[in-house]
């Protein structure tokens, strides 16, 4: 055993230099991808290979490599002719927070162990809180991704609104929950966790723009009733994730209210809107909500993962894994907002409250405006080609970042134009200049793409449109 391995380990003169050396690598990859210098936005090698390639360079690698070779082969959020799924280009300024919360490891479950990021988190929360235009008596808490925030929203939903204590002693009757048919597949695994079963998810039809069609929810609503099922809660999509479309929230809050619903919206994606000047009547009517998810690593900059779940009623924090029942819950309880690991799922999670107060804290809240507006605004203009193009067909129109379309040709059938999309979207990948990805509605191919990066222009989008129309003559 070498003695001085650890001491290595621990070297604050090796960790000096390295990260200087590293921070330079990083600035450099920044500067290569952001101003386009390499052409690339995902050097594609299948699986296998990749897999190889590492087995290899664990015993045959040079470290100092390490990093670089990772650089080359990752998808290349930075570059402006990324335009995939819906990760941040991360502001770089959160890869130093990142590296902070990495280094100083506080725990987070308890004050003691993450004091001034507890404190933070706070401060992050109440300034969402006050950005959905919540009261005082409002709150929430910072959690690992959108899938878990849903899940703990439908927590809560539970406890707040199923009279009897099923926490601790299950349940026997049918419960339900309604949701778009159009919802991210987390809902889905949620109710499935909570054993709603497959009957618990009722599945609210969308209309031709794919928004939840809110004129069924009534007939759904005592549908439900009448076989039975004791329905809880209502989610409303801020978009939702395959077609970048909102539900109509007012309408949802409303015909909540009306049925004593929880009210959930997943603004995983697009709950940011709050902050746009331009963009927040997407959101109108979330104020109703008793419950919203926002992805910090998607519209917000940051880097995987962190998420804010908000809560109307703060309260409903602390009840949601309270082992005691909700009114044996006293004052103090209430007010422990400081220890995390009452809140959330997670009892260790990291510092991640770091990345809002940096953003916030050096940009100011505007900066959270300007992303989300830029990338909206270019989605429209997206959509705007788009239809005036012959050769191309909207799912639907935008209404944020998210566009979904097709190569047509009128001598092909639907089968034929599916096959030829798909056929598209994978000469794509291999060739890697661009990185877009498909997605099925209602049985039709479409190509999906995400623009994420605020450095996309119109002429990058017109590029792809003239790469796609040349693939669809080579195959
Ligand atoms: C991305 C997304 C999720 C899942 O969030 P993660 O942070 O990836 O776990 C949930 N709902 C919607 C609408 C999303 O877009």
């Amino acid at each position: 055993m070498d003695k001085n391995l650890l001491k290595a380990v621990y070297s604050p003169e090796d960790f000096r230099e390295r990260g200087h050396r590293l921070i330079d690598e990083l600035a450099n990859h920044l500067e290569d991808k952001i101003q386009e210098k390499s052409n690339n936005a995902i050097d594609w090698n299948i699986p296998k290979k990749e897999l190889v390639f590492w087995e290899n360079f664990l015993y045959n690698g040079d470290t100092s490599h390490f990093f670089r070779e990772i650089l080359g082969r990752t998808t290349q959020v930075h570059h402006p002719k990324y335009i995939g799924h819906q990760v941040s280009p991360t502001a770089p300024i959160t890869a130093l927070s990142a590296m902070v919360s990495a280094l100083l490891n506080n725990g987070m479950a308890i004050y003691e162990m993450g004091m001034a990021p507890s404190a933070i988190e706070r401060v992050v929360i109440n300034k969402l809180c006050d950005k959905i235009g919540y009261d005082s008596s409002s709150g929430g808490f910072l959690t690992s991704g959108g899938t878990l925030a849903n899940l703990t929203a439908l927590l809560s939903a539970r406890k707040a609104k199923v009279s009897h204590d099923i926490w601790n002693k299950g349940h026997k009757e049918q419960l339900g929950i309604m949701v778009s048919e159009e919802a991210h597949y987390c809902i889905d695994r949620a109710a499935k966790i909570m054993g709603l079963g497959e009957k618990g998810i009722i599945k609210i039809p969308v209309t031709q723009n794919f928004k939840m069609d809110t004129s069924l929810l009534q007939t759904y609503f005592d549908k439900a009733k009448k076989e039975g099922i004791t329905v809880f809660a209502i989610v409303g999509s801020a978009p939702s994730t395959a077609t970048g479309v909102y539900d109509n929230l007012k309408a949802i809050g409303k015909f909540a209210r009306s049925n004593n619903l929880w009210f959930h919206v997943d603004g995983a994606h697009g709950g940011a809107a709050i902050f746009s000047e331009k963009y927040a009547r997407t959101v109108q009517g979330i104020e109703q909500a008793d419950s919203v998810v926002i992805d910090g690593h998607k519209m917000m900059m940051m880097p995987t993962i962190t998420t804010a779940l908000l809560l109307k009623d703060d309260i409903n924090a602390t009840a949601t894994f309270s082992q005691k029942a909700d009114y044996l819950l006293t004052p103090t309880d209430h007010e422990d907002w400081y220890n995390s690991g009452k809140r959330t799922f997670e009892c260790t999670k990291t510092m991640m409250s770091v990345h809002w107060y940096i953003l916030l804290n050096t940009y100011g809240e505007e900066i959270f405006d300007e992303f989300l507006t830029r990338l909206y605004d270019m989605g429209h203009q997206f959509g705007i080609i788009l239809q005036n193009d012959p050769q191309f067909e909207l799912a639907t129109p935008p209404e944020s970042n998210i566009v979904c379309f097709r190569y047509t040709d009128s001598h092909l059938d639907t089968f034929a134009l599916n096959q030829l999309n798909g056929h598209i979207r994978q000469s794509l990948l291999e060739d890697g200049e661009f990185y877009i990805v498909q997605t099925k509605l209602r049985g039709i191919h479409y190509l999906r793409t995400t623009i994420m990066n605020p450095f996309t222009t119109k002429e990058h989008l017109q590029q792809l449109l003239e790469k796609i129309k040349k693939y669809s003559k080579q195959i």
